[in-house]
């Protein structure tokens, strides 16, 4: 495996795909080999890429996550799965207009979106703390990406995601995907249920 570094908070991790198979947005478990401790990690690399990424936030004082960032290049993981039914039909990609909305890694299955379905009439709307967590932004159309700042004030939108719904215009035909931690996720299915999204538009995965 390789890391590499993308802010203070966030890194990636490389590994050999090894005919890894997967759907874009499944995720896997994985942890070091011999540690015995796993977490759970959405796939960030298309489904086409000749190796296999997560986009992984270092949770101070976490069991698993700081760990990973630390490892030597070529130390070995153990991964499971994929699991989760986290993904997109391929049939509803021409059909379809979705708006992916992710807090901090949260992001990373709409990056394998991205990257794994050239054609995607996609929407991304990305919760961060700070500037300095816009991860490989130059992999999404600007066009397509909305950022939001919660902590530090910059010339963008300042506020959550939640904040950046309330003042758009929810539109009940698009496909929903929300992706991030349980609080945020939670405000956001109340604000697209109240604007008249119907359940079956919205899907749905908490990382803590
Ligand atoms: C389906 C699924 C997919 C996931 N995909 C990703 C992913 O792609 N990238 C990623 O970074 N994490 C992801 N996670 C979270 C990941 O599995 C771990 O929980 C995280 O890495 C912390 O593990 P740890 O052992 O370092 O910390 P632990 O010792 O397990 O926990 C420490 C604390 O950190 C909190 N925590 C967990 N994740 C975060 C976070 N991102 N930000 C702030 N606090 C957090 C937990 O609630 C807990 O209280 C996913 C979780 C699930 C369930």
């Amino acid at each position: 495996m390789e890391v590499r570094d993308l802010s203070e908070s966030t890194y990636v991790i490389r590994l050999e795909r090894d005919g890894f198979s997967f759907k874009p947005g499944q995720c896997v478990n994985l942890g070091l080999k011999g540690s015995g401790i796993n977490r759970e990690y959405s796939t960030y690399s298309g489904v086409d890429d000749p190796y296999l990424e997560f986009l992984i936030k270092e949770v101070k004082a976490g069991t698993v996550s700081p760990g990973l960032r630390k490892a030597e290049p070529g130390s070995e993981v153990e991964l499971h799965g994929p699991y989760g039914s986290f993904f997109i039909d391929p049939e509803k990609i021409k059909s379809s207009q979705f708006v992916f909305i992710g807090t901090g890694t949260g992001i990373a299955p709409f990056h394998s979106f991205v990257l794994s379905y050239p054609n995607l009439d996609y929407q991304i709307i990305n919760g961060i703390r700070e500037v300095s967590e816009q991860h490989d932004y130059q992999d999404y159309d600007p066009s397509r990406i909305a950022c939001c700042v919660s902590r530090k004030k910059w010339d963008g939108f300042n506020g959550r995601v939640s904040d950046y719904l309330k003042q758009m215009e929810i539109s009940l035909d698009k496909v929903y995907y929300l992706c991030g931690n349980q609080g945020m996720i939670h405000d956001t299915y109340d604000i697209l249920r109240q604007a008249g999204v119907s359940g079956d538009k919205i899907f749905t995965e908490a990382f803590f």
